[in-house]
């Protein structure tokens, strides 16, 4: 061991560089984040070789004055707060003061800007171990230009860890994403060697930010997506959510902004999945664009140096609040929402001219409430109990179904008169697995067995609800031995467990006596539940086994119960299907989450023949 000295400023400033410069991209993510911290409604990105040789970012913000520009570049160097107190509650991206000194010295910068009232503007770079910084004029309009060349030039661990060209540029084309669907008020340009890869005009309208949402996600996304916008004590969700049929194999469509910050969370994620939960096909990832906004008071963004967590002073509620609006809206997604969304996205790729042009009357969506399509297919508390008193009556399968009092419907022609459901009419079945239905946009295609066996869960699930938990004591009570701190995690949980059904009560400091089960879950592995929820309970204070337990059963009974491939169905069940459909939560996907229905619009087939129209 040597003497003790003083770390020179450059290796101070390449020591922390390490937590916040670790490729192009996060080089990218920084001076972004300070041209929107300096107002700028206009961005311009401009790279180079993957960002490794290159990276200029020019905006139209505030600018930096000339006596500030050498301080932009050293370290805890801020404008953006003063005290601690600033922190509590700070809206801005940035406010540690090291982004800038950690990129200059891994990188050659050159910093030039001008402000409002200079009459000229001035640039700024640094050299040598101590960082000293010379200043020279340049012009400049009002704003900032930062130009970062030759990335870890003098730290060669660092850049061996640089991947190809290509890799680098996704990296800082998703950052560049991000940040663009984090402000809509704003416009990027992104260019990669001298060709435009993104023009993001400022996007005022909804239209035009479901426009940027599409070029940025696609429009299979958009098409597949529900708008949400709700508020509740304080707490505002809004943005796009995919329908669970949009799943994806990986998690690579999920962006969540809190208070306008992009940001990755175990909360946020868990609650999200748990909204996605009945309805996703098993091991597939949700699609969501979702901004969340609350009093930055209530957010600690100070957690991480990359800022890209967050924690939330009362996680709970926040939990809570995410997934019950997640799951009310996935629950009421029907045909019709599909449908509209899709002919806005049509509408939106047929360019900017046609997005302020009247829609011609026969693409306008019928203005009748949905209620009106299917007050007759509503079943009735006695189907409802029915259905639940018995497995063996849901193996007769088609009951429901036939009871539906239905007119009899073959062509449209019939129907003249009346209005066309979102699903339409049916016309056939194919092979005794699909019905034909013609609707308003052309063809209509249902998966019945899928269809069906969705409709018949979510039919027992409301009934579950309305008939409440019908409890079976016990014989002989069932013993389960836990550990002391589990046993008076059972005694909180006492009215938890009632609601489901079951009694639990304390027989001594480590046993746990099981008197009486929700008769659903009877066969069930009921010293396996009981430890499931008490540890639930203990790690993360709530548990939802039981319901998603009692969901698995009704699900099970709902396929037994539903429809099999090779039955033959008269036009008035199909068109009772079609409407139960319509009138049913979730009724987009099966239980399995697989898609139930598919329209082919009378455009797509035309296509398919070449027919101009
Ligand atoms: P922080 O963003 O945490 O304050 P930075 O090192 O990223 O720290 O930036 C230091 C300072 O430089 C900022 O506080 C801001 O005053 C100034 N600055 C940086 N980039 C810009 C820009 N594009 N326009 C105007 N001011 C800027
Ligand atoms: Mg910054």
């Amino acid at each position: 061991m040597s003497r003790i000295h003083l770390l020179s400023p450059r290796l101070a400033n390449q020591i922390a560089a390490g937590e916040v410069v670790e490729r192009p991209s996060s080089v990218v993510k920084e001076l972004l984040e300070n041209s929107l911290d300096a107002g700028a409604t206009h961005i311009e990105i401009d790279i180079e070789s993957g960002g490794a040789r290159a990276i200029r970012i020019r905006d139209n913000g505030r600018g930096i004055d000339k006596e500030d520009l050498a301080l932009a570049l050293s370290r805890h160097a801020t404008s953006k707060i003063e005290s601690i107190d600033d922190l509590e509650a700070v809206t801005s991206l940035g406010f540690r003061g090291e982004a800038l000194a950690s990129i200059a010295s891994v990188a050659r910068v050159t910093l030039t800007a001008n402000t409002e009232g200079q009459s000229e503007g001035w640039k700024v770079e640094c050299e040598g171990q101590d960082m000293e910084t010379r200043l020279t004029p340049a012009p400049h309009p009002t704003g900032c230009t930062v130009e970062v060349r030759d990335l870890f030039f003098n730290t060669p661990a660092r850049r061996k860890f640089l991947r190809a060209e290509k890799t680098e540029f996704r990296h800082l084309e998703e950052v560049v994403k991000r940040l663009a669907l984090s402000r809509f008020d704003v416009g990027f340009v992104l260019r990669h060697n001298q060709r435009v890869i993104h023009n993001l005009r400022a996007a005022t309208t909804t239209q035009e930010q479901e426009r940027r949402a599409m070029m940025v996600c696609g429009s299979a996304f958009m098409e597949n997506a529900v708008h949400l916008d709700l508020e509740r004590n304080g707490l505002t969700l809004t943005g796009w959510v995919g329908l669970p049929t949009f799943s994806r194999s990986q998690a690579d469509l999920q962006y969540f902004f809190v208070n306008g910050r992009v940001i990755k969370d175990k909360l946020v994620t868990h609650a999200v999945r748990q909204a996605y939960r009945d309805v996703l096909y098993h091991g597939r990832h949700p699609a969501y664009i979702l901004f969340l906004e609350l009093d930055p008071s209530l957010v600690d963004v100070n957690v991480h140096p990359t800022k890209h967590e967050v924690r939330f002073r009362d996680g709970r509620t926040v939990h809570d609040f995410l997934f019950s609006t997640l799951h009310r809206a996935l629950a009421e997604v029907r045909p019709q929402d599909q449908l509209d969304q899709q002919a806005s996205v049509r509408e939106i790729e047929a360019g900017p001219e046609s997005l302020t042009q009247q829609a011609p009357m026969s693409l306008q969506t019928p203005s009748v409430p949905m209620s009106n399509y299917y007050s007759s297919a509503a079943p009735t508390a006695g189907q409802v109990s029915e259905q639940l008193s018995g497995y063996q009556q849901l193996h007769s399968g088609l009951g429901a179904l036939q009871a539906l009092d239905m007119p009899p419907a073959s062509s449209f022609g019939a129907h003249e008169e009346q209005q066309i459901p979102p699903l339409g009419f049916a016309v056939a079945q194919l092979h005794g697995i699909y019905i034909l239905a013609e609707n308003e946009q052309g063809l209509v295609v249902v998966d019945m067995h899928a269809a069906h066996e969705r409709t018949t869960y979510e039919l027992l699930k409301v009934s579950y609800e309305q008939q409440g938990v019908v409890a079976q004591p016990l014989l002989v009570p069932i013993s389960i031995a836990v550990s002391e701190r589990e046993a008076s995690c059972s005694d909180e949980c006492a009215e938890l467990f009632a609601q489901l059904g079951f009694l639990v009560a304390r027989a001594g400091p480590e046993t746990l006596l099981v008197r009486q089960v929700p008769s659903m879950l009877r066969h069930a592995d009921t010293e396996q539940l009981v430890r499931d929820v008490l540890s639930d309970m203990l790690a993360q204070g709530s548990s939802d086994r039981i319901r998603t337990h009692i969901n698995e059963i009704l699900s099970s009974m709902a396929c037994h119960g539903s429809v099999r491939a090779n039955r033959k169905l008269t036009l008035p069940e199909m068109n009772g299907l079609l409407r139960q459909m319509e009138a049913t939560e979730r009724s987009g996907q099966c239980n399995h989450g697989r898609p139930t229905w598919t329209q082919m619009s009378m455009t797509e087939l035309d296509k398919l023949f070449l027919r101009g129209r």
